[in-house]
């Protein structure tokens, strides 16, 4: 690779290359070769730029007091199963048997999660994603968000190779799982045969002296679906989730979209703090003011606290899903901090693109 190259590659001026290379006891003009190792040295030395932008970063970030205090909030559920099992179905009728909403007539609207409250108020907050969606890609970008996985498990059909699936991602990521034995309406179901089979893979009935919960659902009847609830809710009590309500938001966007009439709308799971319109946002790379706000329901809202998903506009571009978001002073801090961290992945691309080059002259040598 020439000088010229490299600087290209890096996307710095050639006398920047030229001067790390002097470091390096390398006097080389622009159109001269630079051996492939040296080059590389470089490349880290660019990078090492990155790693002074990150503490910018970060100082830009505030801390946040650690003050305030933790209060329980509404647990995070994710669905999971066999295809056919009766995820969708079960999603549904919970969101029917949210009694609130009925009297309120309210029309839930899809915004990739929803809030379910019992009648003395307490909530569950349901992801629509599906439960390895939500534990891989959402996670991705360092978001753990799910605090419960429910594994839907059909009575006429056991234990499937999805069911294994699941059972491997909730492990996998540390999140505790309680089973739904789904169609017990069926003539052929076997509740039963589903406990011995999920025993066997080490999920054990706690009416048998294991640990794990088991609920007998019938999805399309509705039977026992409150009873499922009211587990979910045991086990978040049981888990003592969590939160700080006072203070700036933090959380994780779980959606988004470009909308021609709004702009980027992103649905966004606050976990920390309280989330408020006119906040200053930073999301992935982009940032922007909070304009509007709107709960699952699509009703408008000024504030969310912990647990809440909703549907945010103002955004400058678009975040993606797994992003987290953080709530800052300013919006030219929010800015800032965008444009950072822009700079730092673009550089991160162009330090990879230069590892792949010097791969290619590996090959060649
Ligand atoms: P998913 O693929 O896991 O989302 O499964 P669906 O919710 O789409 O359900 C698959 C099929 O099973 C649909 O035809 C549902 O109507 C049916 N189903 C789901 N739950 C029940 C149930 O509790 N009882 C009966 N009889 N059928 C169910
Ligand atoms: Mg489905």
């Amino acid at each position: 690779v020439t000088v010229r190259e490299l600087a290209e590659l890096l996307r710095v001026p050639p006398n920047v290359v030229m001067a790390e290379l002097l470091k390096r006891g390398v006097l080389a003009t622009i159109n001269q070769t630079v051996p492939s190792e040296v080059a590389l040295q470089v490349a880290e030395a660019l990078g090492f730029l990155a790693e002074i932008k990150k503490e910018e970063e970060e100082t830009l970030e505030e801390e946040i007091p650690d003050h305030w205090e933790k209060l329980p909030r509404p647990p995070i559920v994710v669905v999971m199963g066999h295809v056919d099992h009766g995820k969708t179905t079960l999603l549904d009728t919970i969101r029917k048997t949210n009694v609130a909403e009925r009297e309120k007539g309210g029309i839930t609207q899809h915004i990739g999660a929803s809030v379910v409250q019992l009648p003395d108020g307490r909530k569950i907050t349901f992801l629509d994603t599906p439960g390895h969606e939500a534990f891989t890609s959402l996670r991705a970008r360092g978001a753990q968000i799910t605090d419960i996985a429910v594994l839907v498990v059909a009575a006429d059909d056991g234990v499937m190779p999805q069911t294994v699936e699941a059972i491997n991602h909730a492990r996998a990521f540390n999140v505790p799982i309680i089973v739904a034995v789904n169609k017990i309406d069926k003539p052929g179901a076997d509740p039963q045969r589903v406990r011995r089979e999920l025993s066997e893979l080490g999920l054990i009935p706690e009416e048998w002296g294991g640990d794990t919960i088991f609920v007998d659902v019938s999805a399309k009847t509705g039977q026992n679906v409150e009873t499922l609830l009211e587990y979910i809710l045991l086990l978040a009590e049981i888990l003592e989730l969590k939160a700080r309500v006072e203070g700036p938001a933090k959380g994780t966007v779980i959606e988004s979209k470009l909308d021609k009439q709004r702009g980027p709308v992103a649905t966004l799971i606050v976990q920390e703090g309280t989330l408020k319109v006119g906040d200053p946002v930073v999301a992935g790379t982009t940032y922007g003011k909070i304009r509007a706000m709107f709960d699952d329901k699509g009703r408008k809202l000024n504030s969310a606290g912990p647990s809440t998903p909703v549907e945010v506009l103002g955004f400058e571009e678009l975040p993606m899903a797994g992003d987290t978001f953080i709530v800052v002073e300013d919006e030219k801090k929010a800015r800032q901090i965008a444009e950072i961290r822009k700079q730092k992945k673009e550089q991160q691309e162009k330090l990879s693109r230069g590892l792949m080059l010097e791969d290619v002259f590996k090959k060649i040598e």
